[in-house]
């Protein structure tokens, strides 16, 4: 597996970002609390709409319908324990970014909702990992003290051969649809773009606070489009 890049890369630090107070967002639940983000695309079309009844197949449906009902400051942890059925263990979820796996394993106590989870369509453009789509989100509430990505929900996803915990996986396209953490850059101060490798679907901006010393960081790796 490639080199794991800090969790701090993507985000220009240089950018001047304008510090918004999260305590903006309201008690409440995620729908309701917080923003729904608009959104373009570097080919094809994009859409972003609200979740309306039947618009997935009905467990997604439930299980998206419950993040949404989740309290707005609920953790991700917090949220899928509220939607799992019992016996079921909170999804294990990873990290990409353009160049592909990331991270495994994310913390889903870390992470915190930004936006509801709303459905993206991507449409005129079909995303691969060799040729992906770059989506921009427009979130007013991004702070320079946290790290954004997108929780995505990835159906058909094309996994290259790789090696977890000394066992090689072929190539091969995951049967069922994922739950996965997209790496965002910062593209302006209320900007946050990631790449999509498959279809759109259901997505979230959530966010990660950083630590001291990746706030202090720079960043000059410049990600290829
Ligand atoms: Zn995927």
């Amino acid at each position: 597996m490639k080199k794991m890049r800090k969790a701090a890369a993507g985000i220009a630090a240089a950018a001047v970002v304008m510090s918004m107070s999260m305590n903006t967002l309201a008690a409440g639940s995620i729908v309701g609390s917080i923003d729904m983000t608009k959104v373009e695309s570097d080919k094809g079309k994009v859409e972003l709409k609200a979740i309306e009844p039947e618009m997935f197949e009905e467990e997604l449906q439930e299980i998206i319908e419950g993040l949404n009902k989740a309290p707005a400051e609920a953790t991700l942890k917090e949220a899928f324990e509220l939607v799992l059925k019992e016996g079921e263990e909170l999804p294990k979820i990873e990290l990409f970014s353009v160049e592909g796996l990331e991270k495994e394993d994310i913390d889903l106590d870390e992470l915190k909702f930004l936006s509801p989870v709303m459905n993206l369509e991507i449409t005129e453009a079909e995303p691969t990992e060799e040729d992906p789509v770059k989506v921009t989100f427009v979130a007013n509430n991004v702070t320079d003290d946290i790290e954004v990505y997108v929780l995505h929900y990835c159906i058909g996803h094309k996994f290259p051969e790789h090696i977890v915990d000394g066992k090689v996986y072929k190539e091969h396209i995951a049967e069922e649809g994922i739950w996965e953490l997209l790496e965002t850059e910062l593209e302006s101060e209320n900007e946050v773009s990631a790449y999509f490798h498959s279809a759109g679907g259901p997505v979230a901006l959530v966010y990660m606070e950083k630590t001291e010393e990746e706030e202090g960081e720079t960043d000059t790796t410049e990600v290829a489009p």
